[in-house]
């Protein structure tokens, strides 16, 4: 039976609570995990994972929507738990997911380093520090822009750059559910291209957001902000 599941993982933030939003997709050959937390949420997936009477085993693929800290920082710890999970991208986001290049997020980091103001020197070094640190993993499988796998019963790849060159976004045909990655984010009830400051360009990302809004999706699955319907 064809179904999805929205994750919903609380990762403390100073003294907040934010949340963030991996997604399942199931089938009877596939157990599809899109996107997988920061580094070190490891277990904070696995109890999700057995709050729906699933586990680490039974994932058959991890997808990286783009290359990021909080969406790929636990990638590595999963593949070496579970090394025949097949972790698949985008061409895009391959070199910068296995490694063999500098994330464009650290380039974009150094970059902005030098014009920070002494206050914020420090938080800068730290957040280059963490980046730096990340664990890269091995690509398996590269995702085309309009490949359409059999995964949850029909899902349909769609490129949707800006917020990373090779940022991808996924459409479950047969539930009409998009899983937008960081192509769209939820504020204020609204889908909007998420931290423009941080966007690595900001005219594609909003040509992204258009064409997925063009779906009509009947529900949009946001990592930061959950789901969004308007019926
Ligand atoms: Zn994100």
């Amino acid at each position: 039976m064809p179904s999805y599941h929205v994750l919903s993982i609380e990762i403390p933030y100073g003294d907040a609570v934010t949340a963030i939003h991996p997604v399942l997709i199931q089938d009877d050959q596939d157990l599809v995990l899109v996107d997988c937390g920061y580094p070190g949420d490891l277990k904070r997936i696995e109890a999700a994972l057995a709050a729906i009477g699933l586990t680490g085993d039974q994932l058959t693929r991890l997808v990286i929507t783009h290359h990021d800290y909080d969406h790929m920082g636990a990638a590595a710890s999963f593949k070496r738990k579970y090394p025949h999970l097949l972790v698949a991208t985008s061409e895009g986001e391959a070199p910068y997911v296995s490694g063999e290049q500098p994330s464009a997020r650290l380039v974009q980091a150094m970059d902005l380093q030098r014009s920070l103001p002494a206050s914020e020197q420090e938080r800068g070094l730290a957040f280059i520090e963490m980046l730096k640190g990340m664990e890269t993993v091995p690509v398996d499988e590269s995702l085309q822009n309009g490949e359409r796998l059999s995964w949850g019963g029909g899902c349909e790849v769609i490129a949707t750059p800006g917020h990373t060159p090779g940022h991808i976004s996924l459409y479950l045909t047969e539930q009409s559910v998009l899983i937008t990655g960081d192509a769209a984010v939820i504020e204020g009830g609204e889908l909007v291209v998420a931290n423009p400051q941080y966007t690595l360009d900001l005219g594609s990302a909003k040509e992204s957001l258009a064409k997925l809004l063009a779906y009509d999706a009947d529900a949009y699955i946001c990592y930061h902000g959950g789901v969004y319907s308007k019926r």
